[in-house]
């Protein structure tokens, strides 16, 4: 979607829009933007794409809210737990989400690696002994299939167990085609962790993508994050898990949102999500309920929420 098809329908979000958009850019596939209603200036999937005026003014947001930068040995490279490594393929998505972790990255910088840096960032992934490597970006599908195939099996035999990152199949549906998901089925286990906050994102044309994985082969988990003004409400997020489980996709994580700077507006408090989530935790099935964690500053990996309350530092969680 242009700029000027987004401002047509959101003139007044015009006096902000270039300023957001240096910071991060604001990209929207067509397809994500037909499932929102313009109309609505409280739509929760526009609220999770256009850019707002408290962008512009987030003092305490961070620039690294969850710790990569002291838990990446090489470029392109994050380890934070012994048993997983992830690569970040790329820095390119098909939407920008404006709550993103990683909004902060520097534009200045390339937007994906070179030949050599993946090269060495697959060598590292092989010798760390990893169970699991976690293909993520920006959007892991942001890439060619080849380079995504390629990748993969120069990972193999090395590393059992890959995990795509993506959140193609809900904001660029078409991207699933028959091609990809026989290319990830043929290389089983290669696990699809997609990326879905509210029920209404979930179109036709999302369904007919997760069908084409799962019906294949290819597990599909869900991780949501907990978004103020998205789904900070648990008929929404009810609706959310259940729609999941009903396609054959496991919830898996719901994210306390991190601090990044510029996604101030969404921040809920740790207090504020548990409530939310016992709530949630009552009217669903164990399959149904996802696991609420959070990624603290210090870069010692996700949490529970409820098990390690005490020991966040609210006031940058
Ligand atoms: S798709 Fe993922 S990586 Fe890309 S902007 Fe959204 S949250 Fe960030």
């Amino acid at each position: 979607m242009g700029r000027p098809a987004l401002l047509a329908a959101r003139p007044d979000l015009a006096a902000h829009w270039a300023q957001a958009d240096a910071l991060f850019p604001v990209r929207v596939t067509g397809s994500f933007w037909s499932r929102v209603d313009p109309s609505d200036r409280l739509d929760p999937l526009a609220r999770q794409v256009l850019p707002s005026a408290e962008e512009l003014d987030d003092p305490e947001g961070l620039d690294d809210p969850v710790g990569d930068a002291a838990c990446s040995p090489l470029p392109w490279v994050v380890h934070k737990y012994p048993d997983r490594v992830l690569i970040l393929l790329t820095k390119r998505c098909h939407l920008y989400c404006r709550y993103c972790f990683r909004r902060t990255f520097d534009p200045a910088e390339r937007e994906d690696p070179t030949v050599e840096e993946l090269d060495a960032a697959i060598a590292y992934a092989r010798r760390s002994g990893a169970e699991e490597v976690i293909l993520s970006g920006g959007d892991p599908l942001a890439v060619r299939d080849e380079r995504l195939f390629d990748v993969i099996d120069a990972l193999r035999p090395s590393v059992p167990v890959l995990r795509v990152h993506s959140r193609a199949p809900i904001t660029k549906p078409a991207r699933v085609t028959e091609r990809l998901v026989r290319g990830l089925a043929s290389r089983a286990p290669v696990w699809m962790v997609v990326h879905c906050n509210h029920p209404r994102e979930l179109s036709p044309e999302v369904d007919e993508a997760l069908r084409l994985l799962i019906r294949a082969g290819v597990p599909v988990m869900n991780q949501a994050v907990l978004l103020r003004g998205v789904n900070d409400d648990v008929e929404v997020l009810v609706e959310l898990c259940r729609a999941l489980v009903r396609r054959g996709v496991k919830p898996y994580y719901l994210h306390h949102p991190d601090r990044v700077r510029g996604a101030g507006h969404f921040a809920l408090s740790p207090q504020e999500g548990l409530s939310l989530y016992h709530a949630l935790r009552r009217r669903l099935s164990g399959l149904a309920t996802p696991r609420y964690v959070i990624d603290p500053p210090d870069g010692r990996g996700k949490i529970d929420v409820e098990r390690h309350l005490g020991s966040l530092d609210l006031s940058l969680a």
